[in-house]
């Protein structure tokens, strides 16, 4: 009788243990994802064009903190690590005239524009947003956000979608210059969950 009361007091304790290992285990892969679940490592550096009104240290924070979100391109198997110069992909906070120079006629002096390896942002979008944003009530920090994820996106070798999935524009639609009766949305969804180019 003692015997079998010790005993399941010890599978208790075992059990125990093994719950308090198994969540040491899932708290360690939430903080530190294995290598080997990311298919791409993309290394970065931030930079900037032309003579520019914002805050290069701030734009660089977001830029951080948004590549790293678990709700951005990191879904796609994508690690994006920052380097100070050499990356793969330079993000450049520009002026217009240096976006619009970047490409003459295929990028826009009002708007960002990616050219394989660049992802240019356009100084003034970074600070004003779009129409199309303020108008519909969104707020400069979600606009960032947004823009960051569908410039990285063409990176990636995205083009850009034209209709809402389930009401929600996808974040390669070109919420900047109209949300096309879709509700807005700043990441990347299932749908868009794939690399071509990197
Ligand atoms: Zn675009």
């Amino acid at each position: 009788m003692l015997e079998s009361v010790l005993s399941l007091l010890l599978l208790a304790e075992i059990e125990k243990t093994q719950v308090a290992v198994q969540q040491k285990v899932d708290s360690y892969y939430a903080a530190n994802p294995p290598a080997q679940s990311y298919k791409y490592n993309i290394t970065y550096d931030v930079s900037s064009r032309g003579t520019i009104k914002g805050s290069l240290d701030e734009f660089s924070r977001v830029v951080d903190a948004t590549l790293q979100d678990p709700r951005g391109w990191i879904r796609a198997g994508v690690k994006f690590t920052r380097v100070q110069s050499g990356g793969r992909l330079h993000v450049i906070l520009a002026s217009g005239e240096q976006v619009r120079a970047a490409a003459p006629g295929g990028c826009s002096a009002e708007l960002s524009c990616t050219v394989f390896p660049l992802v240019l942002f356009n100084d003034d979008r970074w600070l004003y947003g779009t129409d199309s944003y303020t108008q519909a009530g969104l707020s400069l920090a979600d606009y960032r956000t947004m823009v960051i994820n569908h410039e990285v996106g063409h990176f990636l070798g995205h083009d850009h979608l034209s209709s809402c999935v389930n009401g929600i524009a996808p974040v390669m639609l070109q919420q900047s210059t109209g949300l096309r009766g879709c509700k807005a949305n700043s990441w990347p969804l299932n749908s868009e969950l794939w690399v071509a180019r990197h």
